[in-house]
C-alpha cells in the first residue's frame, strides 16, 4: 500500500511479480470511505496498491484527526499489520503537484492530465497493472488505453443507478430525457428494469436543462464507462437481482458490496474528512431502539424551510435524537439554522453533532431508526446494522435509492418530497416507525435484508464469490508478469 504525504499520494512498487493496482479516489467523503476499504481488500488479496487522492482530501483528512498534515501517512495503521512483502520495496517519490481539488469543473478538466503523469511514473509494468478509478471520473477508460492498462470501472452506488446512466441513449430517444417535456409515463425498456417512474430516476436525469458540468460529467464519465475492461460494483446481487443481470450482459460487472470498514467499526485506516463527536457516553444512557438518528450526508444541502418542518417534526414525535448538522447543510453562511428555540425545547432528549462515526451510531442498540437523505453508504450502512429508514433524498442518485428502500424493499418509508415535507407528517411517520405497527414490519423487512447482507460476504456468498471471479481474473491478466 504506497500512500505519500505532499500534493498527491503516489509511490512506486518494485520488485516482486505482484500485480499492481493503481487506486484513484474521487475526493468526495461518500466515495472515499468505499474505495479505501476496497484498495486494502485488494491490498489483502495479494495485489500492490498504490492509492492516489488529492492533497485536499489528505490535508482535512488528517485536519479531522488532529494531525499535522506534513509528513501524516493515512495508511500508516494498515502497514502496520501488513508489511511489504519479501522483494517489494516501496520508494515515495517527491509529489508531483496536483493542486487543490475543489470543483466539480476542476475535476472535469485538470486532474487527468495530473493523473496521467502520475501513472507515467507508477505504471513499471503495464501487463502487470490496472487502473481502478472512480466511474464519476471522465478519462480513465481513454487514459488505460493510451497507457496500456486495463480499467476497472468502481462504482459507489446500486446498480440500477448504474444501469439507468448506462442506458441514457433509450431513455433520450424515448422522450424521457434530454427534451424541452419529457414523458411522464412510466418507463420499461430499460434491461434490467420492469418499471420504473421517471419521479424516481436520479435528479440530474429530472432535469431539463442538461448542459451543466455535472451533466457534462456524467455523459462523459459513462463514455469512459462502456470502455471500462470491468466494473466493480458496491452492491449485493440479492438485493438488486433483475438488474445486476442486465448488467452482466453488457460487461464483466462484479456486485461485491457491502464494502465496509473491517467489523464494521471505526476505519483503523482515516477516512473521515470532519473530526467525530463521540456519541456513546449519550448513546449509552439511552433506552434500547428509542433514539432516532439523522444525517443528510457530507454532501447535499436542505433548505432552511425544509429543516425547520423536519426539526418541528422531530420534536412533536416525541422521540429522542441524535442530530448530525453538518455546519454547512443549508449553506456556509447560515451555520446554525434550526429553529428558534430548538435546543431548549430538545433539552434532555437530542443532541446536535457536526459529524460522527456513522457506522458507531448505526451500531448502538439505542438506535431505533435513521432519518436519511439516502446516500448509497447509510442505506447499506443501516441495512448492516438492522435499522429501519425514513427516507428523505435530495438529490443525485438519492432519490432512486430511496425507490429501492422504500418501494422495493419496504424497509423504510418516505417523508415527503422535497419542498413539500410538512412537520404533522414528520411526527406521525417518525412515530410509527419507531413504535407503531408500521415499525414492526419495517424491522422485520430489515431484519431480512439484513441477513441477505450478511449472507454475501459469508463463505460461499454472492460477494464473497463475485470478489473472488474478479480477483483470479485480475491475477490471471497481471499475474505473471515480472516488474523490472
Ligand atoms: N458519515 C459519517 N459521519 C457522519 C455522516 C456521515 O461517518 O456524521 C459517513 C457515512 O457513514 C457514510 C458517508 O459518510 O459512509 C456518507 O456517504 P453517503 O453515500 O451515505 O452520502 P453522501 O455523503 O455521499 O451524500
Amino acid at each position: 500500500m504506497a500512500q505519500g504525504t505532499g500534493d498527491v499520494a503516489p509511490a512506486r512498487v518494485r520488485g516482486g511479480n505482484k500485480p499492481h493496482a493503481v487506486v484513484v479516489a474521487l475526493p468526495l467523503q461518500g466515495h472515499i470511505i468505499p474505495v479505501v476499504h476496497l484498495a486494502l481488500r485488494l491490498a489483502a488479496r495479494g495485489f500492490a496498491v498504490t492509492f492516489v487522492s488529492t492533497e485536499a482530501v489528505h490535508d482535512q483528512t488528517a485536519r479531522a484527526l488532529g494531525v499535522d498534515p506534513a509528513g501524516y501517512d493515512v495508511f500508516a495503521a494498515a502497514r502496520r499489520r501488513r508489511r511489504a512483502p519479501a522483494g517489494g520495496e516501496e520508494e515515495a517519490p517527491p509529489p508531483l503537484g496536483i493542486r487543490r481539488v475543489e470543483f466539480l469543473g476542476a475535476l472535469l478538466h485538470a486532474l487527468s492530465a495530473h493523473v496521467e503523469r502520475l501513472l507515467r511514473r507508477v505504471v513499471v509494468d503495464p501487463a502487470s497493472t490496472f487502473l481502478v478509478a472512480d466511474t464519476f471520473f471522465v478519462w480513465p477508460a481513454t487514459l488505460a488505453r493510451r497507457l496500456g492498462v486495463a480499467y476497472v470501472s468502481f462504482w459507489t452506488e446500486p446498480a440500477l443507478v448504474f444501469n439507468l446512466y448506462y442506458h441514457m441513449d433509450l431513455l433520450t430517444q424515448n422522450g424521457h430525457f434530454r427534451c424541452s417535456e419529457p414523458r411522464k409515463d412510466s418507463i420499461t425498456y430499460i434491461p434490467g428494469v420492469a418499471s420504473i417512474e421517471p419521479s424516481e430516476l436520479m435528479s440530474y436525469l429530472q432535469e431539463t436543462d442538461t448542459t451543466s458540468v455535472v451533466h457534462r460529467i456524467i455523459f462523459k464519465a459513462f463514455d469512459e464507462a462502456r470502455g471500462a475492461d470491468y466494473v466493480l460494483c458496491n452492491t449485493v446481487e440479492e438485493l438488486e437481482p433483475s438488474t445486476v443481470a442486465a448488467l452482466r450482459g453488457e460487461k464483466p460487472f462484479y456486485a461485491v458490496g457491502p464494502i465496509f470498514p473491517a467489523g464494521f467499526a471505526r476505519s483503523a485506516v482515516a477516512t473521515s474528512m470532519w473530526a467525530e463527536s463521540d456519541c456513546s457516553r449519550w448513546l449509552a444512557d439511552q433506552p434500547p431502539a428509542s433514539v432516532l438518528y439523522i444525517s443528510f450526508g457530507s454532501y447535499a444541502h436542505v433548505t432552511r424551510r425544509e429543516l425547520h418542518e423536519i426539526a418541528g417534526g422531530v420534536l412533536a414525535s416525541g422521540a429522542r435524537f441524535l442530530w448530525v448538522m453538518r455546519p454547512d447543510v443549508v449553506s456556509s453562511d447560515d451555520p446554525d439554522p434550526l429553529p428558534e428555540g430548538f435546543a431548549a425545547a430538545a433539552e434532555g432528549r437530542g443532541i446536535v453533532v457536526p459529524w460522527c462515526c456513522q457506522v458507531e451510531v448505526l451500531s448502538h442498540a439505542a438506535v431505533g431508526a435513521f432519518l436519511t437523505h439516502c446516500g448509497w453508504n447509510s442505506v447499506l450502512e443501516s441495512v448492516w446494522a438492522g435499522v429501519p429508514m425514513l427516507c428523505f433524498p435530495l438529490l443525485t442518485d438519492q432519490i432512486t435509492n430511496r425507490r429501492l428502500v422504500a418501494r422495493e424493499w419496504r424497509a423504510g418509508v418516505s417523508i415527503g418530497e422535497r419542498g413539500a415535507v410538512r412537520a404533522d407528517e414528520v411526527a406521525a411517520l417518525i412515530r410509527g416507525v419507531m413504535g407503531g405497527e408500521e415499525g414492526v414490519r419495517i424491522r422485520e423487512q430489515v431484519r431480512k435484508l439484513k441477513g441477505t447482507l450478511e449472507a454475501a460476504v459469508a463463505p460461499g456468498g454472492s460477494s464473497r464469490r463475485n470478489f473472488d471471479e474478479f480477483v483470479d481474473e485480475l491475477k490471471r491478466r497481471c499475474g505473471g508478469q515480472q516488474q523490472h
